[in-house]
């Protein structure tokens, strides 16, 4: 007897700033992969599907978005951590 499915994995890649498009807040938004992966003996074997979808902290309004959208967006995450606000002004900070 062969046992198989799927499982679904969330993985949480970013957390962005960004203006929903429902409440309109600059909230913060959660980044979010969504994997499912075909599971043969409840061994997850390889993904059937990948989709990637924002999510307002604030309203909860989730949209999907294309894995380049998201890429893009993670770029931008990881540009802001490296220089953040707070570093960029630094150098215009005169003693
Ligand atoms: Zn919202």
């Amino acid at each position: 007897m062969i046992i198989f499915g799927t499982k679904g994995y969330l993985y949480q890649l970013a957390i962005l700033t960004l203006v929903c498009g429902r409440c309109g807040n600059p909230a913060a938004h959660t980044l979010r992969k969504r994997v499912t992966k075909f599971t043969l003996f409840f061994v997850p074997l390889f993904p059937v599907s990948t989709k990637y979808a924002t999510q307002c902290t604030f309203c909860g309004a989730e949209q999907q978005v294309s894995r380049e959208q998201a890429e893009q967006l993670q770029a931008q995450e990881t540009d802001g951590q490296a220089y953040g606000p707070a570093d960029r002004q630094q150098p215009y900070r005169r003693p």
